[in-house]
């Protein structure tokens, strides 16, 4: 199954790709785990990419796309995958097609998660990540049961250097723009799936797996 999960910003596109990928058993590709792990491990591609995150900017197609398409070649996408924050924009979308064609397969679905902002703000406002695992949790409506560490693996709990509430406003805002263009593209060739993104995630869960072909 070859799935894209477009959303917000806060949509919840993490958490459900995480819970697709067990599910499913195809590996959840997240653009931005990925470029938050290149500035880990001190990469030049990884510091070239922190101005644009910790500034709520798109980090440019050319790095994302070269990303994606290595990525794409490791052996367990062969049975497919489920990308999450991944294509962001236009010329992305296009790039996807064109690896994707070449390898004679293309994409089964396209979810969009539809997220009311003041719910998007919320819970961004209120995300912890783990540093060792990238399991999310929320402060308030999905804490995790000792402070500050992962239930999973134990890992350091943070928050994201682009939550702080100054940096969400802009987020959103340059997400709304990007995103509508993306959308239209996959509506244009029948491939996206509307799903309301509120509600527990077991309920948002259930609609996503009922969308999915
Ligand atoms: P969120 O979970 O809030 O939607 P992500 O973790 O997906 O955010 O992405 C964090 C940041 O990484 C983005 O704000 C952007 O700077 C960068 N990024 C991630 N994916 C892409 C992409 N496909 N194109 C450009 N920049 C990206
Ligand atoms: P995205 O990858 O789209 O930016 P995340 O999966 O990181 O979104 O989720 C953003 C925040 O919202 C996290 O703190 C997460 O725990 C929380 N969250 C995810 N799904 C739900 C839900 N259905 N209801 C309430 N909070 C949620
Ligand atoms: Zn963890």
């Amino acid at each position: 199954m070859r799935v894209v999960m477009l959303g917000p910003p806060g949509a919840g596109k993490g958490t459900q790709a995480r819970l697709l990928q067990e599910a499913v058993g195809v590996p959840q590709i997240s653009t931005g785990d990925m470029l938050r792990a290149a500035q880990h491990n001190g990469s030049s591609l990884g510091a070239a990419a922190r101005r644009y995150m910790d500034a709520g900017q798109l980090v440019p197609d050319e790095v994302v796309i070269g990303l994606v398409e290595q990525r794409l070649q490791a052996a367990d996408c062969t049975r497919g995958f489920i990308l999450d924050g991944f294509p962001r924009t236009v010329p992305q979308a296009r790039e996807l097609e064109c690896l994707l064609s070449k390898r004679g397969s293309g994409l089964d679905a396209v979810v969009a998660v539809e997220v009311p902002r003041e719910e998007l703000v919320r819970r961004l406002s209120g995300r912890l990540v783990c540093r060792d695992c990238g399991a999310m949790y929320h402060a308030s409506s999905n804490p995790p049961e000792h402070a500050a560490r992962c239930d999973r693996c134990g890992g350091e709990l943070y928050q994201r250097e682009d939550d702080r509430p100054d940096q969400i406003a802009i987020r959103l805002d340059l997400h709304a723009r990007e995103l509508a263009p993306v959308e239209n593209y996959y509506r244009a060739c029948g491939l996206l799936r509307a799903v309301q993104g509120t509600g527990t995630q077991d309920d948002v869960f259930g609609r996503i797996r009922a969308s999915l072909p």
